[in-house]
């Protein structure tokens, strides 16, 4: 049985916002390190401190020089590549989502943005994974959101884990559509804006999700326990729960 049937049943009732009815089953060498220095210049530092008179200039080549021979073609040859890898800046990696649309059961693996750049192609594939799954109707999301989605996958201990989106974008049909099949939507929600996902991660219990996502302080987030997901927005950072009662106040593990 999969987890949105076990919603549907444990509601016992056709939930929009559960949505089950849609569902078909559910990173240089220290300068004076002589440890590191080869032989000869350990020498020729080690006259200096001596008491061996150089001017100014000629310390300065020499100083020159000795930086030059530290970093050989050599040297940097043996630099394996995991090493180069690992001095790249985290602001230039890229920033991937693993996502599954429950209702259209499409899959998309994607690199959203490189560094500080969203990427526009991989930005419009998420437009329309996202799309109004009821009409087909795609409108542009706030990209900011894909950061929040990065960072829940880390702050719930699942870094770069499967999303499974339970709604993206809504048109104002759908919204009254379901407004009028079931409580806690809103009439101005932002997922009339393309700011706002509603989502669970498999493997991880949503009231750990709901936590790992207040953690970030990105925006809003909404907890709907019976319907089994959680709602995250680009908007003000503000916390709702849907019918929880006893629900936040879950005790054990
Ligand atoms: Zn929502």
């Amino acid at each position: 049985m999969t987890r949105d049937a076990r919603c549907c049943q444990r509601t016992k009732k056709i939930s929009c916002h559960c949505e089950c009815a849609n569902l078909p089953d559910a990173n240089v060498k220290e300068a004076g390190n002589p440890g590191r220095l080869p032989n000869w210049e350990k020498s020729l530092r080690g006259q200096y401190h001596m008491g061996m008179r150089f001017s100014a200039k000629s310390i300065a080549v020499l100083t020159v020089l000795l930086a030059f021979a530290s970093v050989t073609p050599r040297s940097r040859a043996q630099v394996p590549p995991s090493s180069q890898q690992s001095e790249v800046p985290p602001a230039q990696l890229d920033h991937r989502l693993h996502l599954f649309h429950i209702h259209t059961g499409e899959r998309l693996d994607i690199v959203f943005r490189h560094g500080d750049s969203f990427i526009p192609a991989a930005t419009a594939k998420l437009d329309y994974f996202l799309r109004d799954h009821r009409t087909g109707e795609v409108r542009h999301f706030d990209p900011h959101i894909y950061d929040i989605l990065e960072e829940l996958t880390h702050a719930a201990g699942h870094p770069d884990g499967e999303i499974d989106i339970v709604c993206g974008y809504r048109t104002e049909w759908s919204n009254e559509f379901l407004r009028a099949r079931t409580a806690g939507v809103a009439k101005n929600s932002l997922h009339l804006r393309a700011e706002a996902i509603d989502l669970r991660m498999p493997g991880v219990d949503t009231y750990h999700l709901r936590e790992a996502a207040l953690s970030l302080q990105g925006g809003g987030v909404g907890y709907y326990p019976h319907s089994d997901f959680i709602h995250v927005d680009v908007g003000r950072v503000r916390q709702w729960c849907f019918n929880c009662g006893s629900a936040l106040h879950k005790t054990g593990d």
